[in-house]
C-alpha cells in the first residue's frame, strides 16, 4: 500500500523529467484495452475499428503530458476523440420554423417512441410554455393510440381525437390541420414501428414525411441496441432522413455504445436521452458523461484531465532545464506544492486512484492532509525573493520573522527546508529514476 502510494505520487513528481512522445507500442497496448472497452459497451464492430484507427493516427507521436503514464495519455486522447465524435453539448430540438412545427418520431417497435413523445410534449408545455398537439399514427396496434391519449390526459397535453379506419398518412395530414386550427405551436407525430426494419415501414415513414413536412425527424432507439445500431440508424437516415437521435433506457445497465455507433454512421446529433419510464425522465445529452460511460474508465480519465488542466507544459519544461543544472529553489518547490494542491491535494489525487481512497483518512490523522500544502506555501510566501532563491541564508532571525509572517513555527520551517534540500539533492542525482524523496520526508 505504502510502496504503491510512493510510486504513484513519485511518478507524478518525476513526470517533470518529461517522457517525450507516445510510441507505436504505447499506443497499440493501450488501444487493445480501449477496443475491448468499446466492444463491451456494444459499439458496433466497424465503428470500433475506424475509431481506433483514427485514434492511432492522432496518438502516435503525440507529446505525453508530464505527470501521467503513456497508457493514460492514450486514454485521454481516446476520451477526447470520443467526446468529439459523440457531438456537441446541448443540441436540442429545433423549433425555429413557422407554427405548427412538426416533429416526427420514428424507430422500431418498443424503442420508446410513444413514451418519448409524451416526455417531449410535457417538457415543451411546462418548460417552454408551448401549446402542443400529439397524434398517434400507429394504426397497427389497437392499444397504441389509446396509450398516447392517456399520456395526453396525464400531462395535460392535447391529443388528436382518434378516428377509426384512417391511414397513418391521413392521420398525419389531419394532425397538421388540427394544429393549425387549434393554434398549436408544435405537433408531434408518434409513428408505428416494426420489430425490425422492413420495406413497408420505410415506405410508410417516407409517405408520412411527405404529407406532414416535419421540421424534426427524431430516431428513437434503445440505448441497449447492440450491433444492429449501425443498420438501424443508416436505414432510417438514408430512407427517411433523420435530423437527430433520442436514446432511451439510458437508465439501464447498458454502457450506451449505440450512441457512438449511430452518431458515427449518421453524423446526426443526439438530442435527448430517456432515463426512465416517467414523463419527467428526459435529459439533455452530455457527450462527456456518455464517453466516460462507454469507456467505463471515469476515474482514470478524471485523473488524467486534472493533470492536463493543471500542469503547464512550459513551466515543466523550464523546471526540467533548471533541474538539469542542479537548480531547484524554493520558488520551484512552491510551484510544485501549488500544482499538487490544484490537483485536489493528496486526498484528491488518492481518491481518484483505485483502492487508494481509504489512505486519505490515514494520512489526515498523521497530519499529512491538504493543510500541509497550504502551510508550506504560506511559509515560502513569507520569504523574501532573495531567501527563496538562496535558502542557505535562512538563519535564526529570518526564520523567526517567517514563522510569525506565516503563522507557523521554526520547526515547520526547518522541516520544509529539509524537504527542499532532499528534493534538490534528489533532482541533482536524478536521471529520471529518483523517487520518493519528497514523500519520505513528508511521511516523517
Ligand atoms: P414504442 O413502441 O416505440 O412507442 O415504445 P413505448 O414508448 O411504448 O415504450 C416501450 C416501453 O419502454 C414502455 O414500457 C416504456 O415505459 C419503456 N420506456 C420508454 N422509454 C424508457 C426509458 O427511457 N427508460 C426506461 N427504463 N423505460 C423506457
Ligand atoms: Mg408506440
Amino acid at each position: 500500500m505504502f510502496e504503491s502510494l510512493q510510486d504513484r505520487l513519485g511518478s507524478i513528481l518525476n513526470g517533470l523529467t518529461g517522457r517525450g512522445a507516445l510510441s507505436e507500442a504505447d499506443v497499440s497496448a493501450a488501444l487493445r484495452e480501449v477496443r475491448r472497452a468499446l466492444l463491451e459497451a456494444d459499439v458496433a464492430l466497424d465503428v470500433v475499428r475506424s475509431f481506433t484507427e483514427k485514434v492511432r493516427e492522432k496518438a502516435v507521436g503525440a507529446e505525453i503530458l508530464k505527470s501521467i503514464k503513456p497508457g493514460q495519455m492514450v486514454v485521454k486522447i481516446v476520451h477526447d476523440e470520443l467526446v468529439d465524435m459523440l457531438g456537441s453539448e446541448g443540441v436540442t430540438i429545433d423549433l425555429n420554423a413557422p407554427a405548427p412545427v412538426v416533429i416526427m418520431m420514428v424507430g422500431l417497435q418498443g424503442s420508446g417512441k410513444t413514451t418519448t413523445t409524451g416526455k417531449i410534449a410535457n417538457r415543451m408545455k411546462t418548460r417552454d410554455k408551448k401549446k402542443v398537439l400529439m397524434a398517434s399514427l400507429d394504426t397497427r396496434r389497437p392499444a397504441a393510440q389509446e396509450q398516447l391519449r392517456q399520456l395526453g390526459v396525464q400531462t395535460g397535453v392535447d391529443t388528436l381525437p382518434i378516428i377509426a379506419g384512417q391511414s397513418p398518412t391521413d392521420i398525419a395530414a389531419r394532425a397538421v390541420q388540427a394544429a393549425k386550427l387549434g393554434g398549436h405551436d408544435i405537433v408531434i407525430l408518434d409513428t408505428a414501428g416494426r420489430t425490425h426494419i422492413d420495406e413497408p415501414l420505410m415506405i410508410e415513414m417516407a409517405e408520412i414525411k411527405r404529407k406532414s413536412n416535419p421540421h424534426e425527424i427524431l430516431l428513437v432507439a434503445d440505448a441497449l441496441t447492440g450491433q444492429d445500431a449501425v443498420n438501424l440508424a443508416r436505414n432510417f437516415d438514408e430512407r427517411v432522413g433523420i435530423t437527430g437521435l433520442v436514446l432511451t433506457r439510458m437508465d439501464g445497465d447498458g454502457r450506451g455504445g449505440a450512441a457512438l455507433s449511430m452518431r458515427a454512421v449518421t453524423g446526426k446529433p443526439i438530442k435527448l436521452i430517456g432515463v426512465g419510464e416517467k414523463m419527467g425522465e428526459l435529459e439533455e445529452f452530455h457527450p462527456r458523461r456518455v464517453a466516460d460511460r462507454i469507456l467505463g474508465m471515469g476515474d482514470i480519465i478524471s485523473l488524467v484531465e486534472k493533470a492536463a488542466e493543471n500542469i503547464d507544459a512550459e513551466k515543466a519544461a523550464a523546471m526540467a532545464a533548471k533541474m538539469a543544472k542542479g537548480k531547484f529553489d524554493l520558488n520551484d518547490l512552491a510551484d510544485q506544492l501549488r500544482q499538487m494542491q490544484k490537483m485536489g491535494g493528496m486526498g484528491g489525487i488518492m481518491g481518484l486512484m483505485p483502492g487508494m481512497a481509504g489512505m486519505k483518512d490515514k494520512m489526515a490523522s498523521a497530519g499529512l492532509d491538504d493543510k500541509l500544502f497550504g502551510r508550506q506555501i504560506a511559509i515560502i510566501s513569507s520569504m523574501t525573493k532573495a531567501e527563496r532563491a538562496n535558502p542557505d541564508m535562512l538563519k535564526h532571525s529570518r526564520k523567526k520573522r517567517i514563522a510569525a509572517g506565516s503563522g507557523t513555527d521554526a520547526a515547520d520551517i526547518n522541516k520544509l527546508l529539509k524537504m527542499h534540500r532532499q528534493m534538490a539533492d534528489m533532482m541533482k542525482m536524478m536521471g529520471g529514476k529518483g523517487k520518493g524523496g519528497m514523500m519520505k520526508q513528508m511521511m516523517g
